[in-house]
């Protein structure tokens, strides 16, 4: 029952604190600024009341208003968090809003952000401060408020020294910088325009104090003036997918952790599943059927091509003793890995990661000790290449092949497939994540660059007329990140080898 003002950050959604992202998650109700991040959203309850206050041109929310809603919803007893840019008192009026509920004996709580005017600089590579460039720093908002009849005495901001941060300063950069040259900074004194700082959008802007009024600043842009912004200690802006956006068509659960380790490189994932995982056709009868008989030693091999397959069966066996008398075949390190989130360790993982190696393995592999005939178990996809199933059989094998899950295609969020369209690159993990995006995206929502996982999702892909930019060498998505940053980084994206095949548009 108390009203929290909440910092959200500069954009960066790492840069949400710990208390935040917990207050967040348990909010009935989020009051929130149009914010650089929209997903921070996403740590509220699906249920909380999302209230958009933002000050979008043209349709502004007045501050009274904003008040008055917080006192109202505060005071029927909800935990209400207003969520606001950067720090909440930091040129961002939670001054006035912790006033109101006091006033009207609200309790409220307030949540510090990291305020753009340190962050920003810093993703941009600059420190605010430095030994023999400048021992303080002035944080000054460059809005004038006709309302209220105050002016900044910049003259003296001048005379301060140190480092200057102009907030809401770039519609009067030009006054503000004939302003600080009146009060004694130097002409060549470096400034460092930061536009969209901590988000796959910043761009850097370097001019001098002279230069400032002429420069092409685009807001929202934190100003810096001062012998620091001569310090170029860029990291952000040259992480090697920096600025680019890659669309993501893994199934939702699998997104992430393609999603993380690109925005880790500097790349803006665009995520448009274009497959979900849903339960078999039988419901999973034949599953459970199947899964009861690897303790009672039915199969000499149970064969895993997939992590789905791995997750759905291992449920149904609680008790890791069930796979004591049995050899267990991951296709590739990711099912491998999943199978060791239960404590199995595959006794095969072939060095490529497709079926045909897969099955020369097993082949290879020693036979069971009853003399008879080898028997495999193998749970996977409703749809699925017969390579491995007729490969083992053709060896005198016999295979029980059971449907642990189906593949089948979501429905794809209209503005997410806008923002594929204009993507630089796809991934794409598997032969229906192609076949699925194409049919529900088109062909025209297919960006320049088509990455796959491996030889047959690019088979796929080139059967279905597109130009496959890049094929992992190792099939993983390790290997599908590594060969992107080889396509994708360095200016204009062609760092890596030439891109020889492009997808007609
Ligand atoms: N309370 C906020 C500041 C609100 S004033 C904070 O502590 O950060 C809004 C101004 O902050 C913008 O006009 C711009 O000058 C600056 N700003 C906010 N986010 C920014 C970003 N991502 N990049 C550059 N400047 C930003």
């Amino acid at each position: 029952m108390t009203v929290y003002l909440v910092g959200a950050g500069p954009g960066d959604p790492g840069l949400l604190t710990l208390r935040a992202a917990e207050v967040l998650a348990r909010a009935d109700v989020v009051v929130h600024d149009r914010l650089a991040e929209v997903s921070l959203l996403d740590r509220a309850p699906a249920g909380a009341e999302r209230i958009d206050v933002g000050k979008t041109p043209g349709s502004p929310v007045a501050q009274e208003d904003i008040n008055s809603l917080l006192v109202e919803h505060g005071r029927r007893g909800a935990e209400v968090v207003r969520l606001k840019g950067g720090d909440p008192f930091v040129f961002g009026r939670g001054g006035e809003e912790a006033l109101a509920l006091a006033a009207a004996g609200v309790d409220f709580e307030v949540v510090p952000g990291v305020t753009s005017a340190v962050a920003v600089p810093a993703y941009a590579g600059i420190p605010i401060t430095h030994r023999g460039r400048a021992t303080s720093f002035t944080v000054v908002t460059g809005h004038r408020r006709a309302d209220l009849d105050v002016d900044t005495d910049w003259e003296a901001v001048a005379r301060a020294g140190g480092t200057v941060v102009v907030l809401m300063g770039v519609a009067h950069r030009a006054e503000i910088a004939s302003r600080l040259l009146a009060g004694g900074r130097d002409p060549g004194t470096p400034v460092a325009a930061v536009t969209w700082g901590t988000r796959p959008e910043q761009v850097t802007l370097r001019t001098t104090l002279a230069g400032l009024g002429d420069a092409p600043v685009e807001p929202p842009a934190t100003i810096v003036v001062g012998e620091v912004a001569g310090l170029d200690l860029a990291w952000y802006e040259r992480r090697p997918l920096f600025g680019r956006s890659v669309v993501v068509t893994r199934a939702r659960p699998q997104a992430s952790a393609l999603s993380a380790r690109l925005r880790d490189l500097g790349a803006r994932p665009v995520e448009v599943p274009a497959i979900a995982v849903v339960d078999p056709a039988d419901g999973g009868a034949g599953l459970a059927t199947a899964a009861s008989g690897i303790p009672a030693g039915r199969y000499d091999w149970v064969v895993l091509t997939s992590a789905n397959a791995v997750g759905r069966l291992c449920e149904l066996l609680p008790d890791g003793r069930a796979w004591a008398g049995v050899r267990v075949a991951a296709i590739g390190p990711g099912t491998a890995e999943a199978l060791a989130g239960y404590r199995l360790v595959a006794d095969l993982v072939p060095a490529e990661h497709v079926a045909e190696a897969l099955l020369a393995g097993l082949l290879a592999a020693s036979p069971p000790a009853h003399g008879g005939p080898c028997r495999a178990l193998l749970p996977r996809a409703a749809v699925a290449r017969e390579v491995l199933p007729a490969g083992l059989r053709a060896a005198g094998w016999e295979v029980e092949v059971v449907e642990a899950y189906r593949s089948v295609v979501p429905e794809m969020a209209p503005a997410a497939l806008e923002q594929a369209g204009a993507a630089d690159a796809i991934c794409f993990t598997s032969s229906s994540t192609v076949t699925n995006y194409l049919t529900v995206a088109g062909r025209e929502r297919v960006p320049p660059l088509v990455a796959c996982i491996g030889p047959v999702t690019a088979a796929t892909a080139r059967d279905a007329g597109l130009g496959v930019g890049v094929v992992a060498a190792d099939h993983t998505i390790a290997g599908l990140v590594a060969a992107l940053v080889g396509e994708l980084s360095g200016p204009g994206g062609s760092g890596g080898a030439d891109r020889k095949e492009r997808s007609p548009r």
